[in-house]
């Protein structure tokens, strides 16, 4: 069993076992999450007895990448071995003064996106809160990170328990006391829990909404799970987001598909007096889709429609092109080469 990943309350838990009082739990966060430590030999201020059991019944379980591609624009990508035989992707993406880490929260996803290579994998399973903070620890550019996006591979609010957990630890301040404003969770919004998340945390969302119509968005995300979107813009209007906490909007836009005057014109309605901004993200190509990216001139004319009309839009600069940026295409690969490992 792992030590890192827990919760200052799980850790207490831990040392109740022992016969140990709560303070000990804080010493071994801090060790865990402040003082970055490899092994349990390390926590000098705990009890030899102490040092002994840990050592025994657990192990710290920071698990380093298992290969990473570098992009000409600096962009990483790394490979992670998780779930004993599965494997998933975190981007490191550095950006002038920013660097962002793209972490994923699942292995494969339920939710069957017909434009995303994760879908196309289906599901493999949940990570363990372990698993999805390993993604941020063991990189080497770990300590230059700036932002965390919760946007790789998975659904994160289909695996809300985890993910509200690693929130906890890098947000609690026995943990690694960042700020909730340089952490940002996107969802293609499971009602219910866009709820649990704005109440128990105070990270920034992302709502993956990709067209205004819901018979066109279910086509494009068919999850059954995926509630209407006047459902979800219902939701959002009865939250609070103050200059603490942002809420946003991707859209990734298809040729001939969601990038009409139509399109500027219904998402201008819908989001009609939500402080809110909609990243236009340009498709990138997957093997077998029949999905194309407008031109470049397209895409900013669908930007400044929409910033005409009063809605903040921007469009993403697309990054690491040239080693797959579309998420799931890595995984994807080392999954097949298993495959065949197996049937030679
Ligand atoms: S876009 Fe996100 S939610 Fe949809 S299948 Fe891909 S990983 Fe899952």
């Amino acid at each position: 069993m792992e030590l890192y990943g827990k919760t200052l309350n799980e850790l207490i838990a831990v040392t109740r076992q022992v016969g140990l009082p709560g303070y000990a739990a804080r010493q071994i966060a801090d060790w865990l999450y402040k003082k970055e430590i490899s092994s349990v030999d390390e926590m000098t201020n705990l009890s030899v007895k102490m040092r002994e059991y840990l050592s025994r019944e657990y192990e710290i379980g920071i698990s380093a990448p298992v290969s990473v591609a570098e992009s000409r624009d600096g962009t990483k990508k790394y490979l992670f071995k998780v779930l004993t035989d599965k494997y998933i992707e975190a981007a490191y993406i550095p950006d002038k003064e920013r660097a962002t880490i793209c972490i994923s929260s699942q292995a494969g996803c339920k939710m069957g996106c017909i434009f995303c290579m994760t879908g196309k994998q289906g599901f493999q399973g949940n990570l363990s809160s372990n698993e999805i903070l390993n993604q941020f620890r063991s990189i080497p550019e770990f300590r230059k990170l700036t932002n965390i996006v919760y946007m790789g591979m998975g659904e994160p609010l289909d695996n809300i328990e985890e993910v509200l957990k690693s929130l906890e630890i890098l947000t609690g301040e026995w943990g690694y006391g960042w700020s909730p404003s340089r952490i940002t969770l996107s969802t293609i919004g499971l009602t219910n829990q866009i709820k649990e998340f704005l109440e128990k945390s105070r990270c920034n969302l992302a709502i993956s909404l990709h067209s205004p119509f819901d018979e066109e968005r279910r086509k494009l995300m068919p999850v059954r799970k995926t509630n209407s979107i006047s459902e979800i813009i219902g939701i959002i209007r009865e939250f609070d987001f103050t200059k603490q906490r942002r809420v946003s909007f991707e859209y990734i836009l298809f040729k001939g598909l969601n990038d009409s005057p139509g399109h500027v014109k219904e998402l201008a309605r819908l989001l009609n007096g939500i402080k809110c901004r909609i990243n236009i993200i340009r498709f990138h190509n997957i093997p077998g889709s029949e999905f194309r990216s407008p031109e470049p001139d397209e895409i900013t004319g669908f930007r400044d429609g929409l910033n005409k009309k009063g809605i903040l839009a921007t469009v993403r600069a697309s990054r690491g092109e040239d080693i797959g940026a579309a998420c799931g295409l890595l995984s994807t690969l080392e999954q097949n080469k298993k495959e065949e490992r197996k049937t030679e």
